[in-house]
């Protein structure tokens, strides 16, 4: 079985929770405060390992609290973090306020993810997955690493219409969702998936839409990122690719059932049964 590498970005998402949204120039108390690790690189990473392969994450953070605190928590998740390396300068980190509406306003300072440069060689990792919260040339770099090692690469060009079309198109394995798509102009990797949300998902241009598995949803952020790291983890155990995208898309089934990110990320056997009750 081969490892996941993830070369990707890693945030401190900071909540604040308010009656309202603050009008420019205006002060107001919150009402609660939520520290959660983010960032797709890193929740990709997170839901691999948990649906149970061996992952490498590549990455960058800085020399501060909240990097101290990320590294932490991808190892407790037994991620290999040997490349994510210390910069100079702020740990990325996602500024979130939610009103009791659920209105939002969001606010991303990338700091130490400009910073990445792409995975080291070797690591026996046997899929590289990559996004596009990293600057280009990581991207690039990883797909570098990918072809020199033998190895399948995998791109989920989230958010949408941050990296060329053509270079999206290199990778052997696209996972985008609708405006995703869209961004890619007629440009198709050799096997890209196509997200619908609750609709489910397919392979193009002629899979028939595999429907999403039942789900009591109610918080539906990072169900593209569960999709992509446990496809990712079945790839790398040898699994086609369409049983590895039904795995990956019982695991966002799953995520969708409970709050946050990386902690709705299931384990392993509740991605089992959940693909067992489908059949
Ligand atoms: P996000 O950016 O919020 O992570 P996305 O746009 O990348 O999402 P989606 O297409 O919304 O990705 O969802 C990814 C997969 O998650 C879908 O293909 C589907 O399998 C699963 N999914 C999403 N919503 C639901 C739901 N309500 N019930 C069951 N499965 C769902």
């Amino acid at each position: 079985m081969g490892r996941v590498g993830v070369c990707g970005s890693l945030n401190m998402d900071v909540f604040g929770y308010v009656e309202r949204l603050p009008h420019p120039g205006e002060t107001l108390r919150g009402r609660s405060l939520l520290y959660a690790p983010g960032g797709k690189g890193a929740n990709q990473a997170v839901a691999a390992a948990r649906a149970g392969a061996d992952v490498s994450f590549a990455g960058a953070r800085g020399r501060d609290g909240f990097g101290e605190t990320l590294v932490e928590s991808l190892r407790r998740d037994g991620i290999d973090v040997t490349a994510l390396e210390p910069v100079n300068g702020p740990t990325g980190v996602a500024l979130i306020l939610v009103e009791e509406s659920g209105e939002n306003q969001i606010v991303v300072i990338s700091g130490a993810n400009d910073r990445v440069r792409g995975p080291a060689p070797g690591d026996n990792v046997s899929i590289w997955v990559t996004q596009a919260e990293i600057p280009v040339e990581a991207v690039v770099a990883t797909l570098e690493t990918a072809r020199a090692s033998g190895a399948t690469a995998l791109v989920n060009p989230a958010p949408a219409g941050r990296l060329p079309a053509d270079l999206v198109a290199r990778f052997d394995i696209v996972v985008v969702n609708e405006s995703e798509l869209e961004a890619l102009g007629g440009q198709r990797a050799p096997v890209t998936v196509l997200t619908l949300g609750a609709a489910g998902a397919r392979l193009l241009p002629d899979g028939p839409v595999l429907p999403a598995l039942p789900a009591q949803a109610v918080d539906t952020t990072g169900a593209g990122d569960a999709l992509v790291g446990v496809m990712a983890a079945g790839l790398a155990e040898g699994m086609p690719v369409e049983r590895a995208l039904r795995f990956g898309m019982a695991a966002a089934s799953l995520a969708v059932e409970s709050t946050g990110c990386q902690p709705a990320m299931p384990p392993r056997d509740r991605i089992d049964a959940r693909v067992a009750a489908a059949r």
